[in-house]
């Protein structure tokens, strides 16, 4: 016979507050400066590229000064959390997703904010350790026409199997390529990369199938502020061997230099002098940070 009330855990499964469709995430962090100040590194731009993904995701979304404001009444709650400064920060993941009782496919009746935080130190369990990078050409992080450019909750997923085999193989991330002509770079599974060839500093342009990280805008500016030539364009795979460096950039990870690049076969090394430009790159946005090097853009928001 077939029953057709719906069993408790349905309609448990289905009520007021589960997570629906759609999700949007976002990463950024608490620092404690060298004063013992405590300080937020640009979160307007988190809150607008979450207002770009909720667009994109037919969501209603918070507006700048909510996002920032329940950030910092984050960080501020959690403070004693918070590592000194130099040994880590604190993590900050809002998230807003769409809940409500509603299997269509549709807009979800509600939507849900929320943050939470977490201490963290290094991301890698390399600690500072070069990355070894494999470059997958069966999976794909993002299409033409699809999500990969907003910070959907949908991008991660897809990509944990392609993370599971490189981990296996010793490798610490992958690298993926566009998945049209499979020629082209475009970022590593939760951060973007670059490639420095004498004073050029060359990162794949964001089209839809890149996130925009808030650490790759502020690395451009450093870079130009710094001297070097930046460009923001297709960069191909084959421009890998000739790379002096390649590094890579996020909230999470901060600025990684890359030690190896495993491409159709071959694995390609990359010298890890004391004096790498992604170092020189590094420090400068850790000083601003800390608030030892001048914020010229207002950057830091602090908030104690
Ligand atoms: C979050 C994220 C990044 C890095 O963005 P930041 O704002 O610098 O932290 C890069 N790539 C992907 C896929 C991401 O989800």
């Amino acid at each position: 016979m077939i029953q057709r009330a719906a069993p408790a855990y349905i309609r448990k499964l289905f009520g007021s507050s589960s997570p629906h469709l759609q999700g949007l995430f976002e990463g950024t962090k608490a620092y404690r400066q060298d004063n013992g100040g405590l300080s937020l590194f640009r979160p307007r731009e988190n809150a607008i590229r979450m207002q770009i993904g909720a667009e994109r995701m037919c969501m209603p979304y918070p507006s700048t000064d909510q996002f920032v404001d329940a950030v910092k009444q984050t960080a501020l709650a959690n403070k004693r959390w918070i590592p000194p400064s130099g040994k880590g920060s604190l993590y900050i993941r809002p998230l807003l997703f769409g809940s409500g009782s509603i299997l269509g496919l549709a807009p979800a009746p509600e939507y849900t904010f929320l943050v939470y935080a977490c201490p963290v130190g290094n991301y890698f369990k390399e600690g500072t350790a070069p990355l070894n990078l494999y470059v997958d050409e069966d999976f794909h992080r993002a299409s033409r026409g699809g999500a990969g450019g907003v910070k959907s909750i949908t991008n991660y997923a897809p990509v944990l199997r392609a993370i599971r085999n490189a981990r296996e193989r010793g490798f610490s991330d992958v690298l993926y390529l566009d998945s049209v002509n499979k020629r082209y770079i475009e970022e590593v599974s939760s951060c973007n990369i670059f490639l420095v060839k004498g004073r050029l500093i060359s990162t794949p342009i964001a089209c839809g199938t890149i996130l925009e990280g808030v650490t790759r805008k502020s690395i451009m500016d450093i870079a130009i502020d710094l001297g070097y030539q930046v460009e923001e364009r297709l960069v191909e795979a084959d421009e890998l061997i000739s790379a002096d460096e390649v590094f890579c950039t996020g909230t999470a990870v901060g600025v990684a230099p890359v030690g190896s690049i495993t491409y159709k076969g071959q694995r390609i090394d990359y010298k890890i002098k004391s004096e790498l430009v992604c170092k020189k790159l590094y420090s400068t946005l850790v000083g601003i940070q800390k608030g030892h090097i001048e914020d010229k853009r207002d950057w830091i928001v602090d908030i104690e």
